[in-house]
């Protein structure tokens, strides 16, 4: 069994994280891709971040009509502060020792990852797959070669961010993100202006 791991906030999920899940697992010949919600993403606090109900839900909504995509509750359940060392030996022990573990992530979030929390153990129990994205290059020089790769995504320059701005603003933001996930900001009303008045 190959399983891929694409850990991130999804506030909101976008098209930019399915075709870079989609393109790894056509690459890597995975027959799973686990999309895992972070619960409180520590290198976001100070902005404020939709709930992890919220988000478990977009992705859910947006993964629902691929077969090879599952969605994971492991970081939303957990208490305290999300580590991607913590997911990875959740899905280990859920997944078993025979499986192999490919963790997605882009450049940006590649680069930091030596101040990651034990990231010397991160190498054991996962493969390591960049992937590039618009606006965000990639330095690998410094992470063990064989544990990393890189793959190259047809660009896309979607964000969660532009994402929020733009429903903040009340500009559409469909063929960014599913269907589904537009009709369920909507309905929640998340992202809205708050009026302090
Ligand atoms: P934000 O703007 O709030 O930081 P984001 O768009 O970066 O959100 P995250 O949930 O932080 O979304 O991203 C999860 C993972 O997906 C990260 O590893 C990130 O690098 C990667 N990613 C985000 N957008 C893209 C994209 N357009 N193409 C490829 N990978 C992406
Ligand atoms: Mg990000």
């Amino acid at each position: 069994m190959r399983v891929g791991i694409m850990g991130g906030t999804f506030d909101p999920i976008h098209h930019g994280h399915l075709v870079a899940a989609s393109e790894v697992a056509d690459r890597f010949g995975l027959d799973q891709v686990v999309f895992v919600p972070t619960g409180d993403p520590w290198q976001k606090t100070g902005s404020a971040v939709s709930s992890p109900e919220d988000r478990y839900l977009m992705t859910v909504i947006a993964t629902a009509s691929n077969p090879r995509f599952m969605v994971s509750r492991v970081d939303v359940d957990r208490d305290g502060p999300t580590y991607t060392v913590d997911t990875l030996r959740d899905l280990r022990d859920m997944y078993g020792a025979s499986a192999e573990l490919f963790f997605i992530t882009g450049a940006d979030a590649l680069n930091k990852i030596l101040s990651w929390k034990d990231a010397q153990d991160l190498f054991d129990l996962a493969h390591f797959v960049g992937v590039t994205r618009p606006g965000f290059e990639l330095d690998a020089s410094h992470l063990p070669e064989d544990s990393v790769s890189l793959v190259q995504v047809p660009a896309m320059a979607i964000s969660s961010t532009d994402c929020r701005r733009r429903v903040e603003d009340g500009k559409p933001v469909w063929y960014l993100v599913p269907d589904g996930v537009v009709q369920y900001i909507a309905k929640r009303g998340l992202y809205r202006k708050v009026d302090n008045i």
